[in-house]
């Protein structure tokens, strides 16, 4: 059925659920429902355009998001170009050798960096940066950068996988003050230097929630008590205290604080005004916290000062700036819809996984990489994509070519024609948002089911 022609009535949300009079709620119903057959009766079909899908997909960002949503797609038989920006894939988690949801994470990459070498149908792209894309869903056109050159890719999908990177903000210098991401990499390695240490200091929050980084990156106070167990592990009578503003083991992961604590780690608890004082003092560290419940601040002279950064979103702002795709107050990509579309982007044919769309671990990474591939892998699937039901279409006879509705157009979904000097719609990306009506001065710009004739017809009936 042509979709342009169905007209819903819609009972539920609009009566049942509003109205508590049943009598006046039935009635309106009837009046809603001869409002629509109205409508019905002057709906007309319309030509739309069919879009032929390219069987391949672009996945940019080589990390283990991006490595997962290509795995999944070669599997499922399409043609996957990877785009990383560095030489090797892995992205944040390549040298990083543990997690607190997977032991060992090192066995867990290279399984998956197996398997994308092992394909025939990934082709990665080292060293390489998106410039530029075109195009609509089922038929992008992607120009990649590398080496100097530039290439154009045709793609019927894209998934984002940029990811995000560590916010090392500006501290104290010393080699007794380590990001956790460093400390870790030699506390879990054989013959780890730092494990020789008696006592321990971890910060948690640095840099984050703040003015200017409101969120919280989820995984850091998850990440450091898996340290802080270690370093206990390793050596039972150090000293290990955390400096936390609030612990956000979120899940299962609670878990890691109560062990934490029955392994008599010290958790003393700050806040952004009395933010830990962090000196070095003789070539070691030296901490003046304030402990809120004794309402003291007491100084602390650890072997090392481990700090736990958060995440800086910078790489998808960047790629938010190449595509025009919005972002959210926390700068990370905002998706379609957080609870029907949490993988979509509001461009048709882009998906977005891992950690460019916000803090999250790395099983939630890799979930939501399967999410974007399996959506990704349905688009694909099909042969041709059908324009989308309500899109703007332009009145050639009133069109007088003023171009304010391109100007206007959030999705790049109109151009101009100059050969027959009217506006077009490109209906595979107009999203029906109709700002090209709101503007256009002629009355031109129409969107497809809300034209005068439909809407009056219902207006004679409701009025
Ligand atoms: S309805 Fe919205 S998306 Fe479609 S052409 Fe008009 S402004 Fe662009
Ligand atoms: S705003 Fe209206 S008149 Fe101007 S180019 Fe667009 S459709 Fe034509």
């Amino acid at each position: 059925m042509d979709p342009e022609m169905l007209t819903v009535v819609n009972i539920r949300e609009q009566l049942s659920w509003v109205h508590e009079k049943s009598v006046a709620a039935t009635e309106k119903a009837k009046v809603l429902i001869e409002g629509a057959v109205e409508k019905a009766a002057v709906v007309r079909s319309y030509p739309t355009q069919r879009q032929k899908v390219v069987k391949r997909a672009v996945v940019i960002g080589g990390g283990i998001a991006g490595i997962t949503a290509a795995i999944d797609l070669a599997d499922s038989g399409l043609q996957v170009e990877l785009i990383e920006k560095t030489e090797s894939l892995g992205g944040r988690v390549l040298d990083k050798p543990v997690s607190y949801e997977a032991e060992d994470l090192p066995s867990l990459l290279n399984e998956k960096m197996k398997a994308v070498r092992d394909s025939k149908k990934i082709h990665v792209r080292f060293n390489s940066e998106i410039k530029q894309v075109e195009g609509c869903a089922g038929d992008f056109q992607v120009t990649v950068a590398a080496k100097g050159k530039e290439e154009t890719i045709a793609a019927g999908a894209i998934i984002i996988a940029v990811g995000a990177q560590e916010e090392r903000t500006d501290h104290e210098t010393s080699e007794r003050i380590i990001a956790l991401s460093d400390f870790e990499k030699d506390l879990f390695k054989p013959g780890s230097l730092v494990a020789k240490g008696k006592s321990f200091v971890f910060i948690l929050c640095v840099g984050s929630r703040t003015e200017e980084r409101p969120f919280c990156s989820r995984v850091c106070c998850s990440d450091a008590l898996l340290n802080a167990l270690k370093v206990k592990e390793i050596n039972p009578d150090s000293d290990v205290f955390v400096l936390y503003r609030d612990i956000m083991t979120y899940g299962f992961n609670e878990e890691l604080y109560t062990k934490a604590r029955d392994a008599g780690v010290i958790f003393v608890r700050y806040d952004l005004e009395t933010y830990p004082k962090v000196e070095v003092v003789d070539s070691r560290p030296k901490i003046t916290v304030r402990d809120p419940l004794l309402n003291e601040a007491f100084c602390l002279r650890p072997d090392y000062l481990v700090l736990a950064f958060g995440m800086d979103p910078s790489p998808a702002v960047a790629i938010a700036k190449t595509l025009n795709l919005r972002i959210t107050e926390d700068l990370f990509l905002e998706e379609a819809n957080v609870k029907f579309r949490p993988v979509d982007l509001p461009k048709d044919g882009m998906y977005v996984c891992g950690t460019a769309h916000s803090p999250m671990s790395i099983s939630e990474a890799i979930t939501s990489a399967h999410a974007a591939a399996a959506r990704a892998g349905t688009l694909l699937s099909k042969d041709y994509l059908p324009a989308r039901s309500g899109v703007a279409e332009v009145n050639k006879r009133r069109c007088s070519a003023c171009e304010l509705c391109i100007t206007a157009c959030p999705f790049e979904a109109r151009y101009m024609d100059y050969d027959e000097m009217i506006a077009q719609v490109r209906e595979h990306i107009c999203q029906g948002c109709g700002t090209c009506t709101a503007v256009c001065p002629n009355g031109a710009s129409t969107l497809r089911r809300y034209e005068e004739n439909d809407i009056f017809a219902m207006l004679e009936v409701l009025t």
